[in-house]
């Protein structure tokens, strides 16, 4: 069992669920075998790589972008606050400094407050703000912050309510009061007391201790100044090195007062101080040590830094928690900075992404498109360039080309017309060559290969100096058997013709047909005698009665020959003087004639001639002879057949059935004809104005009865000549009129409408019924010459013209007997009752001139016989 039989039972057997998928998969495959299907499925991976990118990066940079633009709001509305809050303390710190050096400026107060109020909801607005993760992620206490705030607010209270208590802001001022103001009581009253005593009890004091009172009450006054003017300076000026010359200077004044009271002293223990102003001075030494014990302490305060309490508390209080909200404020402007930067970087990153992406897949792209073109090259262009490769092969005739098999069905089906085209090709061309070669209804050869063959003979004839035979065969009548029996019987006669021809010749010899009813014979390797022998074969084979559909038909051939090299050293010469002997034998009515180089070539003259045959109708260089006809009762002339005569100036007289077959075929039939008519209708009205009274015959072409003007022209020409209608007999052959019946009989009916005389020529030739003769508006037949020529030697003749007298007779017609040659045919004739009799017995057919002459003289019959 092959695998396939395995497959085939495990499909057959196969649950139908899982057929139907396996059905799938088949038909998925099947798609790779189409260029069509293949195409589809790269664009439709193509599609999903692009899609599948385009939604993964979009996705992507959407998300990061979320993510930034949320962070974004969150952070600008945290730095919002954040801003509010910096800028909220930096305006109560400046505010708060603007009322620290000017406390007059109550509403400052209030101003800072709001300001610092503002923070403080700025700050729980922001730790409402920031997100979790943000929280999460650094180490910033919100709460912290809005506590600091808070107590800033509180000590920024404190600050306001000590700047506006001078005690409290100034802790210089309490030692001053303390410790500088009761000395200072007490030394200006100690001095007062002393100036007193010394100025007004003891005006025997000593002047010089008054002076030095009043230079110690001087430098106290000094130094109590220069203090005053210190406190004035580090309260107002802030001079930091005023202060410390002013210290020196109050140092020094000190030192002054000091040594003056030592003075004093040194005065008092000379006793020369009063009671009252020793213990002033005692008083003085006292407390302006320690006044200046307490400008010390003043002093050191100021140095300390701590003489002004809002200061310390600022510095103590304030300062740190600005500090620290500065801190926390800059860390979070930092995590900010981090967090944009973050976000920044994730937009980066999403940015790489894309483009890595678009990156990719372009490249995926640009990967496609090669494998496109890959695909492309090896799929479709090279299997067509093969193709045509092997087109072109053949088309230059190459042979055994084959087109190797190809992957897609596309292309296969490209290869497959192109093999099914090639056998179309090759037997068409088959049949073309057939065709071209051989003629469509006999089979035979035809025309060219007749040449080839005979181009071939004469060539094998010349190398073997041999001789070879060409013969040109007509069919006689053929004409008219086909138009009187149809064209299939034509048909089939020359089909059987040709068969004939065949069985009687070697096989070497070829027949061709070479149009209408001539056919040619070619006989290499044969010399004149055997082509005499084969002439007499054809002869007989012809000759013998063919049935054609099952009509008895007899039929004879007229043979023009021409022998290679006795009559032409060339095909083309040989096959040109067969058909000159075929004419010559034609013209001479015989069965065959050889070439003879004196025969008139007709094909070489032919065009020469139907151009002079137009000069000579033009010119009048043709003349009409007339041949009179004699009633056979009274013997006189009652009528004269005019026939047309060309004497040619070159060929010399040429015969009327020439003339008339060369104006047949070169369209010249109605001029003749029309030139003919008006020549005799002329004559004839001349003879009647001589008073010769009889009729005028005119012959017409089988071609005339297709002339629409043919009937027009005869009335014209009648009434031109004024003559009679009666006076013209019309004849018309009995083939001519059997070509068309319908046609002939419409115009005949016109002709007779007309008051012509109608008369049916070369009666008994044609193949006209006696039924169809009874329709035709005819007056007379007439007898065709062949059977009268011979009829007082040739029984059968006398049958013949007696039974056809007699049927015409029957019908009511006249007989006309033409060829009368002798006294015993008139004879006969007459006592047949012919009616009219035409003959060279009587006449031959004369010139104008010389009929009128013999009209004139009234001949008759008898006075010729004599
Ligand atoms: P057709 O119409 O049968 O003319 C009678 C022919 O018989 C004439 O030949 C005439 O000369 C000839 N013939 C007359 N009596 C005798 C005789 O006793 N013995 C012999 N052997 N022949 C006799 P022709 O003139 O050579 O004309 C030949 C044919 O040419 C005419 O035959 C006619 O068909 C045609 N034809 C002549 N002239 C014209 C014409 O003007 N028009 C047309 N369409 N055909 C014409
Ligand atoms: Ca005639
Ligand atoms: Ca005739």
């Amino acid at each position: 069992m092959s695998g396939c039989h395995v497959i085939v039972i495990y499909l057959t057997k196969m649950q139908p669920e899982a057929r139907r998928l396996l059905n799938k998969g088949i038909g998925l495959l099947s798609l790779f075998s189409t260029l069509k299907g293949r195409f589809t499925v790269f664009a439709a991976v193509l599609v999903l790589i692009a899609v599948g990118t385009t939604v993964y990066t979009h996705k992507n940079v959407k998300q990061s972008s979320d993510a930034v633009a949320g962070n974004l709001a969150i952070r600008y509305a945290s730095q919002n606050y954040s801003q509010q809050i910096h800028d909220g303390l930096f305006d109560s710190y400046k505010k708060l400094s603007a009322f620290l050096l000017d406390p007059t400026r109550t509403e400052l107060q209030a101003q800072i407050h709001t300001s610092l109020q503002n923070t403080i909801e700025a700050s729980q607005a922001l730790s409402s703000t920031v997100s979790p993760a943000f929280v999460a992620n650094t180490s910033i206490d919100f709460n912290e912050l809005t506590r600091l705030l808070m107590a800033l607010n509180a000590d920024v209270s404190k600050v306001l309510n000590t700047r506006l208590k001078s005690r409290e802001q100034y802790p210089a001022l309490g030692q001053g009061n303390q410790i500088l103001r009761p000395n200072r009581i007490q030394f200006v009253n100690a001095m007062s007391v002393a100036m007193y005593e010394m100025s007004s009890e003891q005006e025997s004091y000593d002047q010089e201790v008054f002076q030095a009172l009043v230079k110690a009450r001087f430098l106290w006054s000094q130094m109590v100044s220069n203090f005053r003017l210190y406190l004035a300076n580090r309260f107002g000026s802030f001079d930091e090195e005023a202060l410390k010359q002013q210290e020196v200077g109050i140092g020094q004044l000190y030192q002054a007062l000091q040594l003056q009271l030592a003075v004093l002293d040194k005065f008092e223990q000379e006793d020369k101080l009063g009671f009252e102003a020793a213990n002033a001075l005692a008083d003085m030494i006292v407390s302006s040590r320690g006044w200046y014990q307490g400008f010390k302490a003043v002093k050191n305060i100021n140095r300390s830094g701590e003489w002004r309490a809002d200061v310390v508390l600022i510095r103590t209080n304030i300062e740190p928690k600005l500090e620290a909200i500065t801190q926390i404020l800059s860390e979070l402007n930092a995590h900010f900075e981090a967090e944009s930067l973050d976000g920044i970087g994730l937009l980066v990153t999403a940015a790489e992404t894309q483009s890595r992406f678009m990156l990719y897949a372009s490249l995926c792209i640009v990967a496609f498109f090669i494998l496109t073109i890959l695909f492309f090259e090896k799929m479709v262009l090279r299997p067509v360039r093969d193709v045509a490769k092997a087109m072109k092969a053949v088309a230059f005739g190459e042979r055994g080309v084959t087109i190797p098999a190809t992957g897609a069905k596309e292309t296969q089906y490209l290869v497959d017309a192109f093999n099914e085209m090639r056998s179309q090709v090759r037997s068409r061309q088959f049949e073309l060559e057939h065709q071209a070669l051989h003629d469509s209804l006999t089979g035979l050869a035809n025309r060219i290969l007749l040449r080839d063959r005979l181009d071939q003979a004469v060539y094998n004839a010349r190398l073997a100096k041999t001789e070879c035979a060409l013969l040109i065969i007509d069919i006689d009548r053929f004409k008219e058997i086909n138009e009187s029996l149809g064209h299939h019987a034509g048909d089939a006669l020359l089909v059987e013709v040709g068969l004939r021809l065949e069985s009687i010749l070697r096989k070497i010899d070829t027949v061709a047909r070479l149009g209408g009813d001539e056919f040619a014979v070619l006989l290499p390797q044969s010399n004149l005698p055997y082509a005499r022998r084969v002439i007499d074969k054809i002869e007989q084979a012809l000759g013998s009665i063919h049935s054609i559909n099952g009509s008895p038909i007899y039929v004879s051939g007229t043979i023009g020959v021409a022998i290679y090299p006795e009559h032409g050293s060339s095909p083309g010469i040989l096959l040109r003087h067969a058909d000159t002997a075929l004419h010559s034998a034609k013209t001479t009515q015989s069965n065959f004639s050889f070439y003879d180089e004196n025969l008139y070539d007709d094909n070489a003259d032919r065009l020469t001639l139907s151009g002079d045959l137009r000069d000579a109708i033009n010119n009048d260089s043709l003349h009409l002879v007339y041949q009179p006809q004699f009633d056979f009762n009274s013997s006189f002339v009652v009528g004269v057949e005019a026939l047309v005569r060309w004497d040619h100036p070159r060929l010399g007289a040429i015969v009327p059935d020439e003339i008339v077959s060369l104006a047949e075929q070169t369209g010249q039939i109605n001029a003749l004809t029309y030139w003919v008519l008006d020549t005799a209708v002329r004559q004839c009205a001349e003879w009647r104005k001589s008073g010769l009274d009889i009729g005028m015959s005119i012959n017409l072409s089988v071609l005339n009865l297709q002339d629409g003007e043919l009937i027009e022209q005869i009335k014209n020409c009648l009434s031109l000549y004024d003559l009679g209608q009666n006076c013209l007999t019309v004849e018309i052959t009995e083939s001519a009129m059997m070509i068309n019946p319908a046609s002939a009989m419409k115009i005949l009916k016109k002709l007779e409408a007309m008051g012509l005389k109608l008369v049916i020529d070369d009666f008994g030739t044609g193949f006209s019924s006696l039924s169809y003769l009874k329709q035709l508006p005819v007056e007379k037949l007439k007898l065709d010459k062949s059977f009268v020529i011979s009829l007082d030697k040739d029984s059968n003749d006398e049958v013949i013209v007696r039974s056809t007298i007699e049927l015409a007779h029957n019908l009511g017609l006249q007989v006309v007997a033409e060829g009368v040659e002798n006294k015993a045919s008139w004879e006969i004739l007459r006592n047949l009752k012919c009616d009219l009799g035409q003959g060279f017995y009587m006449s031959k057919p004369k010139s104008a001139k010389e009929i009128t002459k013999w009209l004139n003289s009234q001949v008759v019959v008898e006075s010729i016989a004599i």
